[in-house]
């Protein structure tokens, strides 16, 4: 059998330390004075670092006062009492998340437009008992837990209002709800939980956070991701990546929080001391309002909001000449993509600006490879150099390395310590995921230059990418099959280099198929009534904006796996053809 292959990361290894997540970030106990952590981009409303951490420690123990839990075993806390956060990027939300981590439980994050089937599954799959809920959200969570069989005398117990908020129109959403429902403020007390869970020795290892990703295959799945995991990645980042100045840069928060990139970032920022600026969401005139306002940066985007930014009127209105340094991840972003972004700010009288990219995954508590800002001009579409403490080997069809003299180009495995520790509940999927020496399978295909620096060029595993979001072919099959005039499903992406991200599009066997498959006018008409179907049922990213082909028979493999790549190659020559 050829031998492992193993690149380990050209930065020197970066000791990390023992810690709790909250212990780390809150550690500089200096460093929490008045200075601002968090502007609510709006309302110009501040955090300061200290209030960061007051509130933190008073949402700790107002939950744990709530919950009527008395022991200080993290184990315990684990095992009973998940938390589930769900809402918008808000000011409340970085000190939710901290004191739900503080008081040892673990918060699990949710898509803020999944639909309330959606939800339903992550709150049983995480076994979530409460819910923090932004006010716009709050109908559909009570929607859900309706789903869910829980009574209204329950839900009150369970749901909190993340009432912190300062925006226009979550103040007049907490309006509406009414009294009989528990905000945030009226929870919170003056009292601080005196210390934060410790999670000593290796306890570290216990897990934290929990967010949800597909993986390689089937259904959303909890993705266990440590203290320790976290810390490293952040640890690393901080070490490895340019470094922020807390005097004069000012950073913009507006990929969504619940994402683990966006929060392992807003953490790092924080312990890198540098405010951040909170977006709600992404708008192209309110976003470069704040650009210009707040004299942002630096900035964490993904290739589709690069793309706006290159043509949208409103970045030659307002003033970019602040923007230093934006860093794309979540998608690929290809080199035509950042000359045309670097030449249009030019034009626009920002000429120090400069674009790298990232590569990681929620398995792997964000990035694993990082562009150093230095060589962003030299090798534009490339993720970059492995991060400090990671490892990789590139892998064939068969699961045998790449060998010296082969081109290096394979699947890519990574191991190091921000390897999550597992699906939650599924040792099945853990362990087609992670082999027993540590190496998690990416499901990506990279290539490696003879320099150290690795490009994604493919994708082997079935997961689909809109915008950034994850869209699990699975579950969209699954819901056309539900359907009795559909007797077979499958679902690929279908690239779209104008909008920089993959669009799902579905053929499907139709019960009707013979007379579809000759009348091409009847057949469109039947995609686009699954294609508006679809949309009643599922979040947004998940429509089917690649159309809806019919086919008469779905290639599969010996073993009956779909093969996709047949699909997308078809998909090609049907959309040319369209
Ligand atoms: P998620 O778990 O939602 O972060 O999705 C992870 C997946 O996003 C990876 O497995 C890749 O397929 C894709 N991805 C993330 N970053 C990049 C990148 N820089 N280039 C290409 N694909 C990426």
């Amino acid at each position: 059998m050829p031998h492992q292959i193993i690149y380990n990361s050209p930065s020197p290894p970066v000791e990390i330390k023992s810690s709790s997540i909250f212990t780390y970030l809150f550690s500089d106990k200096a460093s929490l004075d008045d200075s601002s952590a968090y502007i609510d981009a709006a309302s110009g409303t501040r955090m300061s670092r200290f209030e960061t951490y007051d509130l933190s420690l008073r949402v700790a123990y107002a939950v744990k006062q709530r919950g009527g839990v008395q022991s200080s075993r993290p184990t315990f806390l684990f095992s009973s009492l998940h938390r589930f956060r769900f809402s918008p990027n808000s000011l409340a939300w970085p000190p939710t998340l901290f004191g739900l981590i503080a008081a040892g439980l673990r918060p699990t994050l949710a898509n803020i437009s999944y639909t309330p089937r959606e939800l339903t599954h992550q709150i049983k799959d995480s076994g979530a008992r409460m819910i923090f809920v932004h006010p716009t959200l709050f109908s559909l969570v009570i929607k859900t837990l309706s789903l869910l069989g829980v009574t209204d005398d329950e839900a009150r117990r369970r749901v909190v209002v993340m009432s912190y908020v300062d925006q226009d129109r979550a103040d007049e959403k907490a309006a509406e709800i009414g009294s009989e429902w528990t905000r945030l403020s009226e929870l919170l007390g003056q009292e601080r939980l005196p210390s934060e869970e410790l999670f000593v020795g290796d306890q570290v290892h216990e897990t934290a956070l929990l967010c949800y990703s597909s993986g390689t295959t089937g259904l959303s799945k909890g993705v266990e991701a440590t203290h320790n995991n976290v810390v490293s990645f952040i640890t690393a980042f901080l070490t490895y990546f340019d470094k922020a100045d807390p005097k004069t840069d000012v950073i913009a928060g507006v990929l969504p929080f619940y994402h683990i990139a966006l929060i392992a970032i807003i953490m790092a920022d924080f312990v890198a001391n540098v405010p951040e600026i909170v977006v709600p969401r992404f708008e192209p005139n309110f976003f470069a309002q704040t650009i210009e306002k707040y004299r942002i940066s630096r900035m964490h985007l993904v290739p589709p909001i690069l793309v706006t930014m290159s043509f949208h009127p409103a970045f030659d209105k307002y003033n970019m000449t602040s923007l230093r340094l934006l860093s794309s991840g979540a998608a690929p972003l290809g080199d035509g993509l950042v000359k045309k972004v670097l030449a249009k700010f030019a034009e626009r009288g920002n000429t120090r600006l400069k674009l790298t990219q990232s590569y990681g995954l929620t398995e792997t508590t964000s990035g694993t490879h990082w562009l150093r800002v230095e060589d962003s001009m030299r090798k534009p579409g490339s993720v970059g150099w492995l991060i400090p403490n990671i490892q990789a080997r590139l892998v064939d069809e068969d699961e045998e390395d790449i060998q010296p003299g082969q081109e290096k180009r394979g699947e890519l495995w990574v191991r190091g310590p921000n390897i999550m520790k597992g699906y939650l509940n599924n040792p099945t999927a853990t362990k087609n995921a992670i082999t027993p020496d540590g190496w998690f399978k990416t499901g990506d295909i990279a290539t490696l230059d003879d320099e150290g620096y690795f490009r994604i060029v493919d994708r082997k595993k079935e997961l689909i990418k809109y915008k950034g979001f994850q869209v699990p072919p699975a579950e969209l099959e699954a819901m056309l099959l539900s359907r009795p005039d559909i007797l077979d499903a499958a679902v690929i992406g279908l690239e779209s280099m104008e909008e920089a991200t993959e669009l799902p599009c579905a053929y499907v066997v139709a019960e009707r198929n013979a007379e579809l498959l000759k009348d091409p006018k009847a057949a469109a008409a039947f995609g686009k009534e699954i294609e508006e179907w679809i949309k009643t049922k599922v979040a947004h990213h998940k429509f089917l904006r690649g159309g809806v082909f019919i086919i008469d028979i779905i290639p599969k493999s010996g073993s009956g796996k779909i093969l996709r790549r047949k699909l997308r190659e078809l998909a090609k020559e049907d959309t040319l053809r369209r």
